[in-house]
């Protein structure tokens, strides 16, 4: 296949065909985000996006997942949309489900109509960033949308038919806003009641506005237990219905993985230890962390 690398895929769609129908993020204003900045962003031509599906049927076989990049696929027109989601089912019979990253900018400006027609089409599921519930966090990092815009996107993609996945991030208002952002994003989450949530630890990466805050003192890194400690207050004020959570990225210091609510407890208390008792538990080493 023909990708404009780098290439990005969320953890769960590891044996996901990926095909690339937009390049980079529409958004591409986050301060701690680097996946993006070296593209432009685009839709490919139909012309383009037609030889991708062609050489992805001549050597994939049978698929049954394929995942949309880059950034945000859903920037994409719906009629392109629906029309790509057709051929790619009609391409690979065996296709059972086709998800993509979404911001919350094309949730809140498209009709529902729209997304509803997308969603029939086969777009079953919607990665988002929500990273944060705070509006002071989110506003320093140049996401775009305040709490209020996420749980409305969040709520418009549910109720268009979308299972929905986010993730947050721990970290992300450094150790001076540490509690902040664990107790306002369980309750931002809690308003969204998503199907999957995934927790990523803060990374700064080179070249990114965070980076630089950091390395000029503007911004104070969580260690690894000030971490584990902020996921552990998350989780203690999250009051969900029925969602898979996972902590198991490579950015995370401890794997973790539970059904909430009703693993929530045990988390808790796994978290609580490993802050009280942190040579009992082996963390992952900055090594050996990634984005
Ligand atoms: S975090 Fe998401 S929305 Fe923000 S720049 Fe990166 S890819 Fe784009």
């Amino acid at each position: 296949m023909n990708y404009d690398m780098p290439l990005f895929r969320p953890p769960s769609e590891a044996f996901s065909l990926i095909l690339q129908p937009t390049i980079g993020c529409s958004n591409n204003t986050c301060t701690f985000c680097g996946m993006y900045k070296m593209k432009k962003f685009r839709i490919k031509e139909w012309a383009e996006i037609e030889a991708d599906i062609r050489e992805a049927s001549a050597y994939a076989g049978e698929v049954e997942r394929i995942f949309l990049a880059d950034g945000n696929a859903l920037a994409m027109g719906t009629e392109m949309m629906v029309s790509l989601l057709g051929r790619l089912y009609e391409t690979f019979p065996g296709l059972k489900r086709v998800t993509s990253y979404a911001g919350p900018r094309d949730l809140l400006e498209k009709p529902m109509d729209g997304l509803k027609r997308i969603r029939s089409a086969g777009l079953t599921m919607l990665y988002l960033g929500v990273e944060s519930g705070s509006d002071e966090i989110l506003r320093e990092v140049r996401k775009g949308v305040d709490s209020a815009g996420m749980v409305e996107a969040c709520r418009r993609a549910k109720e268009a038919g979308f299972d929905l996945s986010v993730t947050v991030l721990t970290g992300l208002g450094g150790r001076e806003k540490t509690r902040q952002n664990a107790v306002e994003t369980a309750s931002v989450l809690n308003r969204i009641q998503p199907d999957y949530i995934g927790a990523l630890t803060l990374t700064p990466v080179p070249g990114t506005v965070l980076y630089k805050k950091m390395r000029e003192g503007e911004f104070t890194l969580l260690n690894p237990l000030e971490n584990l400690r902020e996921l552990k207050w998350m989780l203690e004020n999250l009051s969900l219905e029925g969602c898979l959570f996972r902590c198991n990225h490579a950015s995370n210091y401890l794997p973790l993985k539970g059904r909430l609510p009703e693993d929530r407890d045990r988390l808790v208390a796994l978290l609580e230890d490993v802050v009280q008792n942190p040579g009992r538990y082996r963390l992952r080493p900055e090594h050996m962390r990634g984005l």
